[in-house]
Formats: structure tokens, sequence, C-alpha cells
């Protein structure tokens, strides 16, 4: 055991973003590099309490008033002290663990060229599920693994990006997404000339479920969470829009729909326009998030909570009865 830790070099170079990461806490963004949400320290009441500003590597907490460096950090969690939080950061860096970006707010960029995308010729190797920037979205391995969701290293575009493979609807891979941990631009990265209005993200699986009741919402983000929380049968629109041919696609396969879009206005938009289009074509429930709320930044228990909701069968709009039953 080496005798000298240098506690200012690991202050330094290891990203409070990481370490928050490790211990799956999960913040809304607040300001540029400003981050909120529940302490995970004393795990109180409050929403807002846990401050984390990634620029200059500092956590506070207003309400059980803990604060200091990513050491401070680690040592309340595990109840050490510094040097022993130091010892333990000092073995993960050398397990090389690349550093992340921490939770963002989830927007995607997207092309509006128009093509039916064919199965890909090829399949990424060596991604790596276990990606901190996964956790740190409260995303769990094996949701990740099962998504083929993972950290690529290796030559091309997507390198140093988590890339989500998408499969089209008959579950043949057409196309990787590759999405930016590093704030480089453009955030989501599609192939070029990639047509999202033809694909339903999860529709292969969410098919094979047998369901005939599907949540469609924005993001990836949001489908792997809607899954992990034991939603099966869900699908992303990777925007904010319906178009025709997700539609049909849609509608050959579910008689209900659960629309659950982000809170924010783009989205409160789209769940008008897409509730418009759908109601005369399905059983439709609406779920309204409040408008700082997405579905990704959900914990899996409060997406269950949402959904149980609607096994009773509330508010569904069922056009055969003609009206909210
Ligand atoms: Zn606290």
């Amino acid at each position: 055991m080496g005798n000298c830790v240098d506690f200012a070099a690991i202050k330094r170079s290891v990203g409070l973003a990481l370490v928050l990461g490790r211990y799956h806490v999960l913040l809304r963004r607040s300001g540029r590099d400003q981050y909120r949400g529940r302490c995970p320290l004393h795990g109180g009441e409050g929403r807002e309490a846990f401050h984390a500003n990634l620029t200059r590597n500092l956590f506070h907490c207003f309400s059980c008033g803990a604060g200091g460096t990513v050491l401070d950090f680690v040592a309340a969690m595990e109840g050490c002290t510094l040097r022993e939080a130091a010892l333990r950061l000092e073995q993960d860096a050398s397990a090389g663990s690349p550093a992340a970006a921490a939770v963002d707010d989830g927007k995607q960029r997207v092309t509006k060229k128009s093509k039916v995308p064919t199965p890909l010729g090829f399949v990424l190797r060596s991604m790596h599920s276990a990606h901190p920037y996964l956790a740190a979205r409260g995303i769990e391995q094996r949701t990740a693994t099962g998504f083929g969701v993972g950290f690529y290293r290796g030559p091309g575009v997507f390198c140093g990006r988590l890339v989500i493979p998408i499969h089209n609807q008959r579950g043949e891979l057409v196309a990787y997404c590759g999405r930016a941990l590093d704030g480089s631009e453009p955030r989501y990265r599609f192939p070029p000339g990639f047509a999202k209005s033809e694909i339903l993200f999860n529709l292969h699986r969410a098919a094979a479920t047998g369901e005939r009741t599907v949540v469609l919402v924005e993001g990836f983000f949001d489908c792997m969470k809607v899954y992990q929380a034991g939603t099966r049968a869900v699908v992303a629109l990777m925007g904010a829009a319906l178009y025709p041919s997700q539609q049909r696609a849609l509608l050959e396969r579910f008689r209900r729909v659960i629309l659950m879009l982000d809170g924010d206005s783009a989205g409160q938009r789209a769940t008008g326009t897409i509730t418009a289009r759908l109601r005369t074509h399905c059983a439709l429930r609406v779920i309204h998030l409040p408008a700082q709320t997405q579905p990704d930044l959900l914990s899996d228990e409060e997406i269950r909570h949402i959904l149980e909701i609607d096994v009773n069968g509330q508010a569904w709009h069922d056009p055969a009865l003609g009206r909210a039953c």
C-alpha cells in the first residue's frame, strides 16, 4: 500500500460526474455546469437540495449541509476516511474507467431525410455497457446490455460516444445512433440520411410482448427507463413528432396507446398534435408530465406509479365509446 496519497491530484483529476455516476446519483441540469437533485447522502425529501458544480468539481447539500470535493463525497457515501476514499478513487482510476458527462436534458437532434433504412452490413464490437454515464442516467447495466447500448472506443465516427443500436420492426439492425458524452455536437449523431420517420425505436421488442397497450415516449433514454421500470411494451419516436409510417406501424400492433412525452413546451405541443392524430384510431391515455420533467428523469418507482394508474383504466379515451372512459 502506497504511503503517499496525492489528495490534490485526485481532487483535480477525478470528475464529480464520474463519481456521482458510480453511485447512481440522478440529477437534473439547472445551469451551465450546475446540477440539482435529491441528496444521496441524507436521502431526504428535498428534490432540489443537493447541488453539484461540475466545473468546480464540488457538491453541497442545502438540507443536510454536507459538501466538498469528490473525496468528501466518497467518504460520506462509504462511511470511510478521506484517505480510504482517496485510495478507492486511485484504484478506480487505475482500473481505467473513462470519465463521463453527467446527467443531461436529453434533447435530440435528428435528420429529416426520408428513405426506408435497410439492414446494416456490420455490427460494432467492443461496446461497454458498464459505462458510468449510463448509471448517471439511471440505466442499469442489464437494461443497457438488453438494448445493446454501450460506450464505444473503436474507430470511426462513433468513437468516444455512447452507441445505441436501432432496429426496424422485424428486429433487423438498421443504424446506430452515437450519443456524445463530452458536450460535442451533434449530441445525437445519426448516420447520414437516416430516416427516423420510418422507424419506431424498440418496436420489435414491444411487439414481441404480445401486449395490446403500448407506451409512446420521445427519446431512447425515456424508452429504456420505462422498459426498466417493468413496462416492456414501450416505443420511442426519437424526437417529438409522430410521422405517418410510425403511426401506421404503431396501430398495426397496438390498440391502446399511453402517450407520455416530455413536459417541456415542445413535448406539450407534440402531445396535442399526436393526440389529435391518434384519438380516432385507438384507445388513448395521455400523461401530462410537469414542465421540468421527462420520463427518463423519473425513478423506476415513479414510472410504475404513473403507469399503474392506467391499469385501472382511468381517463382512457376510447373511440368506440366516443368519450373518455
Ligand atoms: Zn443532504
